[in-house]
């Protein structure tokens, strides 16, 4: 929802904060985790970021979020989903080049930034490509599983 989206935005810094105790939570109870296996959480866990995430953040469960970097504004909102900053075409009033009902996701991402106050914009951080085979798996349990290694 575009409202909850822009709400977010506002709101980043704390909810940046719960985002990170979700994931430490969840890393904390990975013996548990690997008990049941992580191919059998991924689809209720992933259906839990759905609702959740899909509901504060708008997300597009793209299974490789990076919103903690970009103040909270999923960058798969982005029509061109772009993923380290924005086109060329953001509009003088900060709207979409392609859907100018809407705010530019980066332009987003950067208010959400400053909000953050954190002593180097984590937006500044070089974001990989999307890999589309890591679309609808559950993002949740990917970072439980690259803080393991
Ligand atoms: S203006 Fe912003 S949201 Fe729109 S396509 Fe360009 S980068 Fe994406």
């Amino acid at each position: 929802m575009y409202r909850m989206r822009s709400w977010s935005v506002r709101n980043a810094r704390w909810l940046k904060s719960l985002y990170q105790g979700v994931e430490s939570t969840l890393f904390f109870l990975r013996p548990v985790i690997q008990k049941i296996g992580y191919e059998r959480l991924d689809k209720p866990m992933l259906a839990v970021e759905k609702i959740t995430k899909g509901f504060l953040l708008d997300s597009q469960n793209c299974g490789q979020c990076i919103a903690g970097f970009t103040g909270l504004s999923c960058p798969m909102n982005c029509p061109k989903t772009m993923r380290n900053g924005p086109c060329g075409g953001v509009r003088a009033d900060g709207k979409c080049e392609v859907s100018p009902e809407m705010d530019c996701v980066w332009v987003q991402a950067w208010e959400g930034n400053k909000r953050l106050k954190e002593a180097v914009y984590p937006i500044q951080k070089l974001q990989p490509a999307l890999d589309n085979r890591k679309i609808g798996t559950s993002a949740w349990l990917r970072e439980v599983r690259n803080r393991e290694v």
